[in-house]
């Protein structure tokens, strides 16, 4: 039987609209219009692609965007100073620093140097550390994303057994303490993972965030699971896929994202709801 399809191109517009009538709504309430200060650094066209698609929605949603575009010789010394700068700024209530930073730039140092309550991406250590306890203040995007995706189908996440292939700071593990939080039985899957595909099989719900195309093939899918594929890989011919296998495992599946249309439009969404959420928090605040 063909799996059923988990349009996260719909479900983010969906999202995207809600969001719109909350910024509207907050800037009756209290004047304050949610504000996302997106640095870019360089000329990566991936990077500049993210970035416009990035910026383009929150125009749609009513969301300032303070737009920084810095050249590729850029010094750490003088990102630093700019997030200082964006930190301080009463407009901005989220803070978007697009990876990967030139060679000359420790990421670390700039994501470290993000004020907490800013973090829309939610990669300080201080929101990780709260997203460990289950109680975070801003929730990575893109595995918040996932979450909705595998609730948007109805089926119920605790009890089940989840595998996330996959242990990066932004994907695989937020993804599966979210998971876990949720009372999900989680196993964590990585390049050093013995017998992967009999690990995989197992899974009820399968994570999928390696960046190697159409990895996971139909032998590696337990029938009528919910398969999540965060991977974005470009082939030679300029077309993307996943890192799912998607025509083979889709006969096999139960639930399917694609890619393009699956995580990508979601992770956005997830990225205008957290500069929304802090705002309101910020509101609260004044
Ligand atoms: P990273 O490169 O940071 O991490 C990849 C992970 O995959 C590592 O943990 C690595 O294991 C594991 N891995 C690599 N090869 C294998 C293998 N053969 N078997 C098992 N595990 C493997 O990637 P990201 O997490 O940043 O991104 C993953 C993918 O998701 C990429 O394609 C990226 O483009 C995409 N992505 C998509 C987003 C979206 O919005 N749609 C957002 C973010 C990412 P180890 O730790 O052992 O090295």
């Amino acid at each position: 039987m063909a799996a059923r399809l988990i349009d996260g191109k719909a479900l983010a517009q969906t999202i995207r609209d809600r969001i719109a009538k909350d910024v509207a709504d907050l800037q009756a309430r209290s004047g304050i219009r949610p504000g996302l200060a997106a640095i870019l650094v360089g000329d990566d066209p991936a990077s500049k692609l993210y970035v416009k698609n990035k910026q383009k929605a929150c125009d749609a949603a009513g969301i300032y965007v303070d737009e920084h575009k810095l050249p590729a010789t850029t010094t750490q010394a003088e990102l630093l100073a700019l997030i200082e700068k964006v930190n301080a700024d009463p407009k901005v209530h989220g803070i978007l620093v697009q990876l990967p930073l030139p060679m000359q730039i420790d990421s670390k140092v700039i994501l470290d140097a993000v004020d907490p309550h800013k973090d829309a991406d939610g990669f300080h250590p201080y929101n990780m550390g709260r997203l460990v306890e289950g109680m975070a203040m801003f929730t990575p995007c893109t595995p918040k994303g996932v979450i909705k995706m595998i609730e948007s189908t109805g089926v119920t996440i605790e009890g089940k057994r989840a595998v996330v292939v996959g242990r990066s700071n932004i994907v695989g593990k937020p993804a599966a303490l979210l998971l876990m939080h949720r009372h999900a039985t989680v196993t964590v899957c990585h390049s050093k993972t013995r017998d992967l595909p009999g690990v995989c099989r197992e899974a009820e719900i399968l994570v999928v965030a390696i960046g190697k195309a159409k990895f996971v093939t139909a032998d590696m899918v337990r029938e009528g699971s919910v398969v999540v594929d965060v991977g974005v890989n470009r082939l030679a011919d300029g077309t993307f896929v996943g890192d799912v296998d998607f025509g083979p495992v889709s006969e096999r599946a139960g639930w399917i994202s694609p890619v393009p249309g699956g995580v990508g439009p979601m992770t956005i969404a997830m990225l205008l709801d957290n500069t929304l959420e802090s705002a309101k928090r910020f509101a609260a605040l004044a």
